[in-house]
């Protein structure tokens, strides 16, 4: 299936995302993730994408849609994909159909996990990840068996610069202005499911999966 995985910074997409990918055998395409690997080896995407990053702004989209075309065209995606965090703008929303419609495929479902503002700054504030594996952690919600180490490959666990001060707020802000008009874009496609995010991360995974089965 091809599944766009939608929601404000915070919300628990790329929790979810593990989970959804491990249960559908798909990629997790974030373009997140993407950029972060991208800074950490100092290449020229890296370096472009980690001025907007810090600031909590938006990566271009011409420099986004263009690695996600690239992304889109591996063969790994044939059987479907998750995106998770891609689209956050009109204008990448219509340059992924168009992506789409030249390989002849289509979005097939928006997930869209909604959390209040308050509860996300929290979550941001208190997530953690591994340098190794990538597992997300939160200190308050989801803690480590031992603080700073990862349960499940023993990876050290680091925050975001960006999960830090102002930049949380920004990126909240950022969302409600550039991202949230495209829930109306999907809607009217009759895409869109709105998801409770604000319950148990496995109750918010049989919530997703309802709506996946029912669509297979
Ligand atoms: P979160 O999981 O908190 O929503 P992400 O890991 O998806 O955050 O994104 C981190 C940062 O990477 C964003 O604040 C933005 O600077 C950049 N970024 C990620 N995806 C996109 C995108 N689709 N378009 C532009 N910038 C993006
Ligand atoms: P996103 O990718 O949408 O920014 P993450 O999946 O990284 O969100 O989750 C943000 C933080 O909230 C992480 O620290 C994560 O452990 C925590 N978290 C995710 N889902 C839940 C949940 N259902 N309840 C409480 N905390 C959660
Ligand atoms: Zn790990």
């Amino acid at each position: 299936m091809n599944i766009i995985l939608m929601g404000p910074p915070g919300a628990g997409k790329g929790t979810q995302a593990e989970l959804i990918t491990a249960e559908y055998n798909i990629p997790h395409i974030s373009t997140g993730d993407i950029f972060r690997e991208a800074v950490s080896k100092g290449t020229e995407l890296g370096k472009e994408a980690k001025k907007y990053m810090n600031e909590g702004k938006l990566v271009p989209d011409e420099v986004t849609i263009g690695i996600i075309e690239e992304r889109l065209n591996y063969s790994d995606c044939l059987q479907g994909f998750l995106l998770d965090g891609f689209p956050r703008t009109t204008v990448q929303a219509e340059a992924l159909d168009e992506v789409m419609a030249k390989l002849d495929r289509k979005i097939e479902v928006v997930i869209n996990i909604f959390v209040d503002r308050d509860i996300l700054i929290e979550r941001m504030e208190g997530r953690v990840s591994c340098k190794n594996c990538k597992s997300i952690y939160n200190t308050k919600f989801n803690p480590p068996s031992s603080p700073g180490i990862c349960d499940k490959c023993g990876g050290e666990l680091v925050q975001r610069s960006d999960d830090r001060g102002e930049t949380v707020r920004t990126r909240l802000d950022v969302y409600i202005e550039q991202t949230s008009p495209l829930l109306a874009y999907y809607e009217k496609k009759g895409l869109l499911h709105n998801i409770n995010g604000d319950q148990d991360t496995s109750l918010v995974f049989e919530d997703i999966k309802k709506v996946l089965e029912s669509l297979r």
